[in-house]
């Protein structure tokens, strides 16, 4: 042989195995439905995981068909992520907020055979029961349970179907290029596209997109998963976690401020990822508590931009450095992330905050571009505003049964994100293309509108949308929630807009509401604001 080397497979099971074999004995943290933490190791994951996949093809599900889950983040999800890819089936992991017309439809799109169940979502499961064509096994995720067999006539029990399987299942030797878990996008228009990741995209994403100037996590760190298992397959975390072996925490469905700062002091979490909005509820409970969460040491938030005033509040008050990232369901999710170079050493720290209030660089296997609305490449200089491409290791190509690209004519996937790159790669999203705001031929950011918003003391939340103008076709309207017990008037929030935009870009109108309208995953809905103020400035003349 002529100095070749080892072809071995980049499957989901070389994963789990590593953490069994090397970090067999680090924890697991779960919250399970009752509230209650439990701990498991590693080699427990794996040894279960290895059970579920035997249990699986005994129900007679086949290599490539769906199992999809709808569960929070707990230890039998992650067993269930590993067993169900393992075994070369496809873990479609379901986002439970969607509305039940929705999760119909893709539990029927998925062709889901097989569907785990949390505790709270039975009675949901037994109601949509007769919509459900394709769904042979229900299984409820926990032991045997009288109540929940009177719910859901026939569902199987998660840890029955375990213990009737011996330990000794061997993983499969897969083609790393076949299918292993299955997202689908919850768009504001149309029906959920589903994005389906191969075990060769996944084990991809978790090692270049946890380099040192990416996630970092590290055998070293207790990493805290709040962004949920069903979104973006929680980022790539659990892969990761497993990858490296890091004391991994899940915490079920309790996501409020001071249940997180309880599971950070309690298990003495390192590295914390999760929505700004999330953040935003932990800063007030860490306040309220008193707790300085010692141990933090990092956080990642991606998901919705950043409001900017968080980078100095982690980093001033907790010792916490605040990892901006960037990603899309289409791009597994890991696109870019925020870490500074070392020409930026010298910088002070509110320089260095500046700089990372940005979405940050890609790393290793993301390649980005922008091009205008004719396909034509734009500079990358920091300033100039287009659409946002993206191509790489592990980024869509076609939609689940599309049956069509979603490329480009020249292979890139137009991620629907308005951005800037500047000349070291640095990307800031201004806006999806959907909701920038074109007056008179200009582009207005509705980000950058949203926190200048946000940093109104007495403003709690803030949309900025386009409203319809006579003149200027459109024009900037904030849609605003006032902070609880303040009273705040228009004119205060467009006062605060001065010196901090250029004039023309100041909003219009303000209009006070109780509550934002929140999609699925927990984003604004803009379309719905649009809809409801869109005319506001038509008929105040
Ligand atoms: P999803 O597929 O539901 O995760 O949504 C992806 C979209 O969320 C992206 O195309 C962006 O518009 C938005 N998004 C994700 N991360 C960020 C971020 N860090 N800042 C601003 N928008 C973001």
């Amino acid at each position: 042989m002529n100095g070749t080397m080892m072809d071995q497979p980049l499957t989901i099971s070389s994963l789990i195995a590593h953490a069994a074999r090397y970090h067999g004995n680090t924890e697991i943290v779960s919250v399970e439905s009752d509230g209650e933490a439990t701990i498991t190791t590693w080699r427990a994951v794996e040894e279960n995981a290895r059970r579920l996949a035997a249990a699986l093809a005994r129900l007679g599900v086949a290599q490539g068909e769906r199992c999809g889950t709808i569960a929070w983040n707990n230890r039998r999800h992650l067993e269930i992520y590993f067993g169900v890819a393992g075994a070369g089936m496809v873990c479609h992991t379901i986002n439970p907020r969607l509305f039940p017309e929705q999760l119909v439809y893709i539990i029927n799109h998925a062709q889901d055979q097989v569907l785990f169940l949390d505790r709270m979502f039975v009675p949901a499961a037994a109601k949509l029961r007769p919509h459900l064509k394709s769904v042979k096994h229900f299984v409820y995720m926990g032991p045997r349970d009288e109540e929940i067999a009177g719910q859901l006539e026939g569902v199987l029990f998660y840890d029955e179907l375990l213990a009737a399987e011996p330990s000794d299942y061997a993983w499969p030797d897969l083609d790393e290029r076949m299918p292993s878990s299955l997202c689908y996008t919850s768009g504001t228009t149309g029906n959920p596209k589903g994005v389906q990741y191969t075990h060769r995209s996944t084990v991809l994403h978790s090692i270049a997109g946890n380099q040192p100037d990416g996630l970092a996590m590290s055998a070293k760190d207790t990493a805290l998963a709040v962004v949920p298992m069903f979104h973006a397959n929680a980022w790539g975390t659990p892969y990761i976690a497993a990858g490296v072996g890091c004391k991994f925490v899940l915490p079920g469905p309790k996501l409020d401020g001071e249940s997180l700062v309880k599971l950070i002091d309690t298990h003495r979490v390192t590295l914390a990822l999760g929505v700004p909005t999330i953040w935003m509820m932990l800063l007030g409970a860490l306040e309220k508590t008193g707790s300085k969460a010692e141990s933090l040491k990092r956080t990642v938030v991606g998901g919705s931009a950043l409001p900017t005033s968080m980078i100095p509040k982690f980093r001033d008050l907790y010792g916490v450095e605040l990892i901006h990232a960037w990603g899309m369901t289409e791009t597994s999710p890991l696109g870019t992330l925020n870490q500074l170079l070392q020409k930026h050493e010298g910088l002070s720290e509110a320089e260095k905050g500046k700089l990372r209030e940005g979405q940050g660089r890609p790393p290793y296997g993301v390649e980005l571009r922008l091009v205008d609305d004719a396909g034509n490449r734009l500079p990358e200089d920091g300033k100039t505003q287009g659409n946002l491409q993206v191509r790489g290791h592990w980024i869509v190509e076609s939609y689940f049964a599309a049956g069509k690209s979603a490329l480009t004519a020249d292979g890139w996937f137009d991620t629907g994100d308005v951005a800037t790159i500047d000349q070291d790669g640095y990307m800031i999203i201004r806006d999806r293309s959907k909701d920038i705001i074109k007056s008179g031929g200009e582009w207005i950011s509705t980000v950058e509108l949203e926190d200048i918003a946000i940093s109104h003391p007495k403003i709690a939340n803030a949309a900025a949308i386009a409203a319809r103008h006579p003149k200027w076709d459109e024009r900037p309207v904030v849609i605003a929630v006032k902070a609880p017990g303040q009273e705040v008037t228009s004119d205060e929030v467009l006062a605060h807009y001065q010196g901090k935009v250029a004039s023309w870009q100041v909003p219009d109108a303000v209009v006070f509401v109780a509550e934002l309208p929140l999609g699925a995953t927990g984003k604004v809905l803009k379309n719905k604001l649009r809809e409801e103020y869109g005319e506001v400035l038509l008929t105040a003349g």
